[in-house]
């Protein structure tokens, strides 16, 4: 994973970062520099905290497991979302794919090629066949245009993706599902705290997955979990996610180890008390970077979206450069080399990379908002402590690329 070009920001060699300066008789004046300022930054809750959990799980010598901080954590995210029944994970990714498993889901299942590899990597590890369809150009999720046209006697499911938190068509997606009896599993990620019409996101569909990854909003260094809308689905992903134990001597099916343990279940207890602080201040920022770029032609803003509360955790931007007079990739190395760490997410498209490429449904001509808009696209540096100097610095780098 170190090599690819995802999740860099959190291993970003620290070499490139600038001491301070020791020439101070240099005639030529050296270019102001600036510490690098990457896409994000994982959040760190004050160490004490963490300190005071650590003690208590010293103390108890229970370290996974379904641990009275895990229990805790299930607990406080299906209140903090008002959601029924919530299921903690080692890893996003482990989530979705004990998600699959627990929906008994074999054959076809349609899902978005704009999204993070594991969206589609999940359905090739339950021995799923994904099937790649066009995303729509506002919100950049699955285009229910055309999910229709994707539906073959093989699809079982839909696996849509709130990508930056914006939330899919949960509504036609729905009624697509119930006219051809199909299963929904939404890649929730991204729509940690979003709400669409005043309610999360999370009851959308069969079940909903959330990674805690560390560059995400609410992080559990490593982690994730599954929403879903039926007791049964919970006891059967919380028998699957542990070896498929269920008591001493009975092992119900072949599990796996999904297991979230204690020490990630208190970073997640500690990031819960201020996230919709972090939220707030990423909304900020947003707000600033959109005053900022909002006059310039061929810089396109993330959309305003009605009836809906994002988490600001990501701001993509697409570059026209036909407008804007500089490609998307210009405007990525010029930040590149200000030591501004932008990101192309989503570029490669996931129906662009050898494991899927070979698919019938992966040709471009498929795919082709997704493929423009893969191509446009560049996520500015966002995080709850990132300064607005920085934003500054960031919009005016770009702006002076306009030709
Ligand atoms: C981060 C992410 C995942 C995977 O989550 P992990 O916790 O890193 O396994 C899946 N889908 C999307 C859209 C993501 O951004």
């Amino acid at each position: 994973m170190a090599n690819s070009p995802y999740h860099r920001s959190v291993v970003e060699s620290p070499d490139l970062a600038d001491g301070p300066s020791s020439s101070s008789i240099a005639t030529v004046q050296k270019p102001q520099t600036h510490p690098p300022i990457y896409v994000t930054r994982p959040h760190l809750p004050e160490l004490p905290g963490l300190i005071q959990y650590l003690e208590q799980i010293w103390s108890n010598r229970v370290l996974s497991n379904d641990g009275p901080l895990h229990r805790q954590l299930e607990l406080e995210l299906a209140d903090y979302f008002r959601v029924p029944h919530l299921s903690l994970f080692s890893n996003g990714m482990l989530a979705l794919m004990v998600a699959l498993k627990a929906m008994s889901i074999e054959g076809e299942v349609i899902t978005s090629p704009f999204s993070f590899p594991a969206s589609t990597h999940s359905l090739t590890w339950c021995g799923l066949t994904p099937v790649f369809c066009d995303i729509e150009p506002d919100t950049y999720t699955l285009d229910p245009e055309r999910i229709e046209n994707c539906i073959t006697r093989h699809t079982r499911a839909i696996l849509p993706v709130h990508v930056y938190g914006f939330p899919c068509d949960v509504q036609k997606i729905e009624e697509i599902a119930k006219r051809h009896n199909l299963k929904v599993l939404y890649d929730a990620a991204h729509a940690f705290g979003v709400k669409y019409q005043g309610e999360t996101l999370l009851n959308r569909g069969d079940a909903s997955m959330l990674s805690f990854h560390a560059t995400k909003i609410f992080n559990t260094f490593e982690g994730g979990a599954v929403v879903c809308r039926s007791r049964e689905m919970k006891e059967r992903m919380d028998i699957l996610r542990n070896h498929g134990i269920v008591d001493e001597t009975t092992i119900s099916v072949a599990g796996l180890n999904a297991k979230m343990n204690e020490v990630q279940a208190a970073m997640g207890l500690l990031q819960l008390r201020d996230v919709d602080q972090r939220i707030q201040k990423l909304k900020a920022l947003s707000a600033t970077y959109n005053t900022l770029l909002g006059e310039y032609p061929g810089i396109r803003l993330p959309h305003d979206l009605p009836n809906v509360e994002l988490n600001y955790s990501y701001f993509p931007v697409l570059i026209d450069e036909a407008e804007f007079g500089a490609t998307r990739d210009e405007v990525y190395h010029a930040l590149k080399a200000q030591q501004i760490f932008a990101r192309r997410y989503f570029y490669p498209l996931i129906s662009d990379l050898p494991a899927y490429r070979q698919l019938p449904s992966a040709g471009r001509e498929n795919l082709p908002n997704a493929d423009v808009i893969s191509s446009q696209v560049l996520c500015l540096p966002i995080y709850a402590d990132l300064e607005m100097n920085a934003v500054e610095r960031i919009c005016e780098c770009i702006t002076g690329l306009q030709r």
